[in-house]
């Protein structure tokens, strides 16, 4: 079966990596995701990977706590390195070359992002890992997938949740809640849907860059959604 696309960015949270411990990463849930991701460059895809830090540190929640904002969402963009770091460690065990590129230098660590470089390991069939957001505070991973989807002309981004699809109140919470196949940018941001921040949204709708949401927790759904499988919620 063809693949539907070409390029393809995934947006992980890095709750996704909690499995079940309160803070870190669970080895076993790394490994997992780590498969799926490389399935689905096995198959022919070029994949790029923009994993957040929600599992370590958030500004907004640091700020809440006392710090100070800017600080705290520098805080959380190295979470975002850390977490970056081990994806790519866990991918490489699996024999795929990868690269984590950052938006906030660090050479010891890390490539600095490129984009043409970025490309370039992405036409090499190497795994690129966009690290550190977009070395902006109050900004989300969200947006810095977005942004870089967007540079490296990514046919879609391919965002990893805990539930399903987008639905119209929180499914963890409500169990009447009916799950959109499709939806519009406009209709995500006029109900208030909090499946990715605003500034993504009205990014991708800017550029007509279409969004796939899906559920992480089921074994193949990545690899059925990069062969075009209807399966979650496509914000177009
Ligand atoms: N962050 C930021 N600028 C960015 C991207 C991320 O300041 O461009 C910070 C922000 O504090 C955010 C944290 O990094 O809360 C971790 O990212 P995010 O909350 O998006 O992670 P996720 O929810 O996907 O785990």
């Amino acid at each position: 079966m063809a693949n539907r696309y070409k390029r393809i960015l995934v947006k992980l949270s890095g709750e996704a990596l909690l499995g079940s411990t309160d803070f870190g990463i669970d080895p076993q849930v790394l490994k997992r995701i780590a498969g799926e991701v490389l399935e689905i460059q096995k198959s022919g895809v070029q994949v790029a990977c923009v994993i957040g830090g929600g599992n370590i540190f958030r500004g907004s929640g640091l700020a809440k706590a006392g710090l100070d904002r800017v600080t705290g969402d520098h805080m959380g963009m190295l979470a975002t390195v850390i977490n970056s770091l081990a994806l790519s460690d866990a991918l490489e065990q699996m024999g795929i070359a990868t690269r984590v590129m950052s938006a906030i230098e660090m050479h010891q660590v890390a490539e600095p992002y490129i984009r043409r470089r970025a490309i370039r390991h992405l036409e090499k069939g190497r795994i690129a890992i966009f690290a550190a957001g977009t070395s902006n505070p109050y900004f989300s991973t969200d947006t810095a997938a977005t942004l870089r989807a967007l540079e490296i002309k990514a046919e879609v981004i391919a965002k990893a949740t805990r539930v399903d699809g987008v639905y119209d109140k929180d499914p963890l919470k409500f169990p009447d809640a009916v799950m959109f196949r499709e939806i519009t940018y406009l209709d995500v941001l006029a109900k208030g849907l909090g499946v990715m921040d605003a500034t993504s949204i009205a990014m991708c709708r800017d550029n007509k860059l279409p969004i796939l949401v899906f559920n992480l927790n089921t074994t193949g759904n990545i690899m059925r959604m990069s062969m075009g499988e209807p399966i979650g919620t496509v914000i177009h």
